[in-house]
C-alpha cells in the first residue's frame, strides 16, 4: 500500500494518483424537502463514497436565486422558477470527492425528469421539469461559483476519515 501523501489541495488515491479535492453544490429543492426526500438524497451521495463538507437548510431569497440562476433570468419560465424555489426551505450541501461534479450530474439525471433514467434522483422521484427535486452544479467553474454564493468559508468543514479504507480517502 502506498503511503498517503498530502500536498495542499491534493491527496493521493490508492493508485498513487493525485486527486484534486473536487467539490460540488447539491441542493434539495422545496418539493424534495416537502416530500421528505432529504435523507434518501444524502444517502445516495454517502453510499457513492462522497464526503459531506457543508450542509444547511434555508429559505432562499429572490436575490440569491437571481445570482444562482443568473443565466436563466431572461427565460420565460424564470418567474415560475423563482416561485417554485422560494415556496419553501431548501437543503443545500457541499460534497467532495473524485469527479464529484460529473458523477453528481449523472446521479441526479437530466433536467427534464422524462429524460432521466430510473436510478437517478430525478428519474426515481420526479415527473416534471418544474418540480425536479434537486440541483447539482453542472461544471467545475459553476460549482466553485455556487459554493461561494451559498456558503461562507467557515461553514465548510475539513475533516479526515478515521478509516483510510473508506472510499472518500482512497
Ligand atoms: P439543471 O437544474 O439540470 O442544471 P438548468 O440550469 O437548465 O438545469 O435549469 C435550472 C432549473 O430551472 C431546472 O432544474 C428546473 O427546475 C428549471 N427549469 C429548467 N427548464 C425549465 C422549463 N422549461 N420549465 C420550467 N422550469 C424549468
Amino acid at each position: 500500500r502506498l503511503p498517503a501523501v498530502r500536498l495542499a489541495g491534493f491527496r493521493t488515491n490508492s493508485a498513487g494518483l493525485a486527486d484534486v479535492k473536487e467539490r460540488t453544490l447539491i441542493a434539495v429543492k422545496p418539493d424534495g424537502v416537502q416530500r421528505r426526500l432529504v435523507g434518501q438524497i444524502i444517502r445516495r451521495f454517502e453510499q457513492r463514497g462522497f464526503k459531506l463538507v457543508g450542509l444547511k437548510m434555508l429559505q432562499v431569497s429572490e436575490g440569491l436565486l437571481a445570482q444562482h440562476y443568473c443565466q436563466l433570468t431572461q427565460k420565460p419560465f424564470y418567474s415560475s422558477l423563482v416561485e417554485y424555489m422560494t415556496s419553501g426551505p431548501v437543503v443545500v450541501m457541499v460534497w467532495e470527492g473524485h469527479n464529484v461534479v460529473q458523477s453528481s450530474r449523472v446521479m441526479v439525471g437530466a433536467t427534464n425528469p422524462a429524460a432521466a433514467p430510473a436510478g437517478t434522483v430525478r428519474g426515481d422521484f420526479s415527473l416534471h421539469v418544474s418540480r425536479n427535486v434537486v440541483h447539482a452544479s453542472d461544471s467545475l467553474e459553476g460549482a466553485q461559483r455556487e459554493i461561494q454564493l451559498w456558503f461562507q468559508g467557515k461553514e465548510l468543514v475539513e475533516w479526515d476519515c478515521w478509516d483510510q479504507t473508506l472510499t472518500c480517502e482512497k
